[in-house]
């Protein structure tokens, strides 16, 4: 959950995003929610409001956000999304772990506890990485997955 910056209109603008009334109801919904929605869910909250709103609408303005760095696009490697393929979206950009239970929900961990492992990977290792797969890592992303 994160609380939606007070002149949205600028945060939009300096990430290259115009602001139109839907992008605004949906980037609100996507900051009041404490579950990291798929465009599914986030769509039964605002399409209740908007009756002109489309899945279509949400799922390509979630793509666009993510793309201009205002979201963040988390994969379903785990639970049941992972056959309906459906993404999960998170507004808070800042580097925070995850926890995912059995039943798919992905929950934020406590800062404190994200910080403490970052804290202990291994010094270069981010350099072997690169050393060994070519890919130069520009974050890391870290999931706790519940036992089923
Ligand atoms: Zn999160």
């Amino acid at each position: 959950m994160m609380r939606v910056p007070e002149d949205l209109r600028t945060y939009f603008g300096i990430r290259g995003v115009r602001w139109t009334r839907r992008r605004e109801e949906i980037f609100a919904a996507l900051c009041a929610c404490a579950e990291h929605p798929t465009a599914e869910e986030l769509f039964q909250k605002v399409g209740v409001r908007d009756e002109g709103m489309s899945l279509a609408t949400v799922y390509s303005t979630l793509e666009l956000f993510t793309r201009r760095g205002l979201c963040r696009r988390i994969s379903p490697a785990h639970g049941p999304d992972r056959r309906s393929g459906g993404a999960r979206y998170d507004a808070d950009t800042t580097e925070h772990a995850h926890v995912v239970t059995a039943d798919g929900r992905v929950i934020d961990l406590p800062d404190d506890l994200g910080r403490e492992v970052l804290a202990h990977l291994p010094a270069g290792v981010l350099e072997a990485v690169r050393a060994r797969t070519g890919v130069r890592v520009g974050r890391i992303s870290i999931e706790f997955i519940e036992e089923v």
